[in-house]
């Protein structure tokens, strides 16, 4: 295992390759436009500023780090990849475009996984002839800092396959946990309608934005409130995920109608400016 593709710029893309490299592997970050990979590679530069500035890093380190990354706009560059790690939207049409184009791009011991928050991955490795070869890496936000990664076996991975992530991930200074295919797996199952739940009780006028994380932070002992947490993940994404949590569980995980109101809106979060809380520009 030498190189590894990470598919998605994004906030957990650009995280997932950050890590990659720093753990010694080439790395080569995919989006669609150059200008999604360049902001990825940014943030990943200000993230090891600010370790060079605590002095967790060597600048020589830094460096090295940096220079372990390529940049792509194109998924043929997957040829060179021992290891593919989709971090693209949530959203199935797209990851079945990505996995039936990237099964005939990559060489035959490629392992495809996916850091999808709830898709199904049995239904991703469907989209390939090789789904023992496909399995789910769920890595938490911010990845840098969180050191769990839900590994999640579809129907037909490989045991050698399951055995190379586990390993892989210690490598990359993470705790890999193994959960089965189930919607929302087991963090979202269990986190995403408490924040949910957080979203109706504004939506019902029980409490302020502010008084909600407060008495959820203050409470129970969260580092950060459900409705700032939305904002970090993402709105599109807390709703991408209660949809298929409703879809897979029944009525109990109903979205919330706000949510879907800010969704529209084009209120997702931090990403956006704007979310259940302002970020300005
Ligand atoms: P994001 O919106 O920050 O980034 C997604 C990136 O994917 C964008 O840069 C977009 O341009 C790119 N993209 C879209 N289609 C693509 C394609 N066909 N090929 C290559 N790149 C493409 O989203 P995110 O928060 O980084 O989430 C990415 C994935 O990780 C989702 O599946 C999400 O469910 C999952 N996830 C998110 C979190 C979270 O807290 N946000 C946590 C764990 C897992």
């Amino acid at each position: 295992m030498k190189t590894i593709m990470v598919i998605g710029a994004g906030q957990m893309g650009g995280g997932i390759a950050q890590v990659a490299a720093q753990a010694g592997y080439s790395v080569i970050l995919n989006d669609i436009k150059d200008e999604f990979v360049m902001r990825g590679l940014g943030i990943i530069q200000k993230n090891l500023n600010r370790s060079v500035e605590k002095g967790k890093l060597s600048a020589e380190d830094q460096e090295a780090t940096l220079a372990r990354i390529t940049k792509s706009t194109s998924l043929q560059d997957a040829v060179a990849a021992d290891l593919v790690i989709e971090a693209a939207v949530e959203n199935m049409a797209i990851k079945a475009q990505v996995f039936s184009q990237l099964d005939v791009i990559c060489p035959e011991h490629t392992i495809l996984s996916t850091n999808t928050s709830s898709l199904p991955i049995t239904e991703i490795a469907a989209f390939t002839k090789r789904p023992d070869r496909v399995i789910g890496m769920h890595f938490m936000n911010p990845v840098p800092v969180m050191k769990l990664v839900e590994v999640i076996r579809g129907l037909a991975t490989s045991d050698e396959v399951y055995k190379t992530i586990e390993t892989l991930s210690q490598t990359m200074g993470k705790t890999p946990v193994e959960v089965n295919d189930a919607p929302g797996f087991v963090a979202n199952r269990v986190l995403i309608p408490m924040i949910n739940e957080a979203v109706y009780t504004f939506y019902e006028g029980i409490a302020t934005v502010e008084a909600i994380d407060n008495v959820m932070k203050l409470g129970t002992n969260q580092p950060m409130g459900p409705l700032a947490l939305a904002d970090l993940i993402g709105l599109d994404t807390v709703l991408s995920i209660m949809e298929v949590l409703h879809e897979g569980l029944g009525d109990k995980y109903r979205p919330c109608p706000l949510l879907r109101k800010y969704v529209k809106a084009g209120w997702l979060g931090r990403k956006s400016g704007r979310g259940f809380h302002n970020y300005g520009a």
